[in-house]
């Protein structure tokens, strides 16, 4: 009778009968390690009724827990061994669970169509896109309410860090137009095969509403973007490109009440979207 999680036994069962090579480019790495699969799906305050979307399934380890814990599982994967050999390792484990699985082979960087819309999304994430598909995916599904991820523990940190602290980014202030973001623990590197070189951390996120202002999310992450292109400039400098002039960039920030010579990384994402508001054409 198979016990209820993957642990390092099955997974090396699996791997050998795929003849799996696990690849550093697909973020390949199992998680063996049953406690650690049940510490991420309590991690995740699912409610019994959740469809849950996977980013990158592999052996399956994850989904077993999450087959347990949600109503549906939506699992997608980008290599289609490990996508094609998932529903039949679901059948033998959880087999009374098997219809609450849809495996779909494709890029989570490029889905926009799932079967059922889901509402969390809870992943080992594959750590070379973590933020992409992150960001992406709280574009693209509106209907994700939260979650939890597990990534590299730096880009942990980044996600969930607060304006002003030595880690925020990027990744933060574009995190923050759709949700709030939250560090949930570390997991070593020994839970794994095959082993990662560094810690990975859990991030919860909950959805917000995005800041309420006039101009895009596209022109809000492009003034992100020349921020912090240049973060150790001043904002009167690093948005003069953006602007269309060093006068330009000084006239938008004051409108967004933002002191022109202080740095993007004290903005928080309101800020961020009063400067996009404010811009000035430059024809002006
Ligand atoms: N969830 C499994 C676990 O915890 O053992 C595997 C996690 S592993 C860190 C990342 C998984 O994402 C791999 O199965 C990999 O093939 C898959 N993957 C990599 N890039 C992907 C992408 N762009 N879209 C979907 N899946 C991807």
């Amino acid at each position: 009778r198979p016990a209820s999680l993957l642990g390092a036994a099955d997974i090396r069962r699996l791997a050998a009968e795929l003849d799996l090579r696990p690849t550093k480019t697909l973020g390949q790495n199992f998680v063996i390690d049953g406690n650690t699969i049940r510490r991420i799906v309590a991690a995740a305050h699912l409610d019994p009724a959740e469809t849950v979307l996977e980013v990158g399934p592999g052996l399956g380890s994850l989904t077993l827990g999450l087959l347990d814990a949600a109503a549906r599982v939506v699992a997608v994967e980008i290599d289609p061994v490990l996508a094609a050999r998932l529903p039949g390792t679901v059948g033998h484990w959880r087999p009374e669970r098997a219809g609450a699985l849809d495996v779909v082979l494709g890029d989570a960087l490029r889905v926009t169509d799932l079967p059922h819309p889901p509402t969390a999304l809870v992943a080992n994430l594959p750590y070379n896109v973590a933020v992409p598909v992150v960001l992406n995916l709280l574009e693209n599904f509106p209907s994700l309410r939260h979650g939890l991820v597990m990534v590299q523990d730096e880009v942990a940190d980044r996600l969930a860090a607060p304006p002003g602290s030595r880690t925020y980014g990027i990744p933060s202030v574009k995190a923050a137009w759709y949700s709030t973001m939250t560090k949930a623990g570390v997991i070593g590197m020994n839970v794994f095969w095959p082993a990662p070189k560094i810690a990975s951390g859990l991030v919860r996120f909950t959805r917000r509403e995005p800041p309420d202002t006039a101009a895009s999310r596209e022109d809000v992450f492009a003034v992100i973007d020349a921020a912090f292109a240049q973060r150790r400039k001043t904002l009167r400098a690093a948005l003069a490109g953006w602007a269309g002039s060093p006068a330009l960039a000084e006239r938008a920030l004051r409108a967004a009440g933002v002191d022109p010579t202080a740095r993007g990384e004290v903005l928080d994402i309101t800020a961020f979207a009063r400067i996009a508001e404010a811009r000035v054409p430059a024809a002006d």
